[in-house]
């Protein structure tokens, strides 16, 4: 059980890899588990799942602003991170 569980930064770092290329069954099963147990990572995916969806209708006038929601996201799931289960 141990095993399966993933830290929050971890969590943060699938559903970032998963923008860009599909996870690995058992990171997908972990990323899926750790998303029912721990609220701010299940927000945070489902948010990804909006952005990414913005992101392939987007427009070149709206690439700058992009990159500050993306700090922000980074920014947020190291605070989640820090400030999470210990
Ligand atoms: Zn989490």
């Amino acid at each position: 059980m141990q095993a399966l569980m993933l830290s929050c930064r971890k969590a943060a770092e699938l559903v970032e890899r998963r923008s860009f290329a599909p996870l690995p069954p058992v990171a997908s099963v972990q990323l899926w588990m750790h998303t029912r147990i721990c609220q701010g990572c299940g927000v945070y995916q489902r948010q990804s799942g909006l952005l990414d969806a913005f992101l392939e209708h987007r427009e070149d006038g709206l690439v700058p602003q992009l990159t500050e929601v993306l700090e922000k996201r980074i920014i947020d799931a190291v605070h989640t991170d820090m400030t999470g289960t210990t």
